[in-house]
């Protein structure tokens, strides 16, 4: 079995699956793409890195068993995908204290707002697969108890439930 972790940067994916009970390992999927070099070139515009999603797909082919947490874990075979999701303003304030431009976390909380990768998660996996978490107001250890319920089967897939569009206005 194969769970995928994704969400907005800024969401607390990395800091959540540190803390799951799960025997599954938690691979952190930008580390590996990072240190594995799976990479097509350079984003001149926006200094980033272009992932080579094939790589990448082919890299995790066998693995069994695990939780990969990523902003890009939807584009990839999942048995379930959870998609973390927090209020924009705190993406915002979050990302800007990590050192990312404003303009880069004012992106980003709008992308939140907008649901991107809610909706992209449905289009690839389909809403029976898809498993929303909203981490506004809880814990790391609370999101981690929800991420654990999922993999137990104990959580009903779930899109849609959160509603951030004030922040657009
Ligand atoms: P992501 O992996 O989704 O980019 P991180 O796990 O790196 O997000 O978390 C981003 C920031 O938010 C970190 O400073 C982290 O300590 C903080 N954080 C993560 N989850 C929570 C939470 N549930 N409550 C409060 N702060 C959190």
């Amino acid at each position: 079995m194969r769970v995928a972790v994704t969400g907005t940067p800024g969401t607390g994916k990395t800091t959540a699956t540190d803390l799951l009970a799960s025997d599954f390992e938690v691979i952190h999927l930008n580390e590996v793409i990072r240190e594995r070099e799976l990479t097509t070139g350079r984003d001149d515009e926006r200094d980033t890195l272009i992932t080579d999603l094939d790589a990448v797909a082919s890299w995790l082919d066998d693995r069994e068993d695990v939780v990969v947490e990523s902003h890009l874990a939807h584009e990839f075979d999942a048995d379930g995908v959870i998609v973390l999701r927090c209020a924009p303003e705190v993406i915002e304030r979050r990302l800007h204290e990590r050192g990312e431009s404003a303009e880069s976390a004012r992106e980003n909380a709008e992308s939140e707002a907008l649901d991107v990768i809610l909706g992209h998660a449905v289009q690839n996996h389909g809403e029976d697969a898809v498993y929303e978490i909203d981490t506004t107001d809880r814990t790391p250890e609370a999101v981690a108890a929800e991420i654990d319920a999922v993999i137990a089967g104990e959580r009903e897939p779930s899109a849609g439930t959160v509603d951030y569009t004030d922040y657009l206005r």
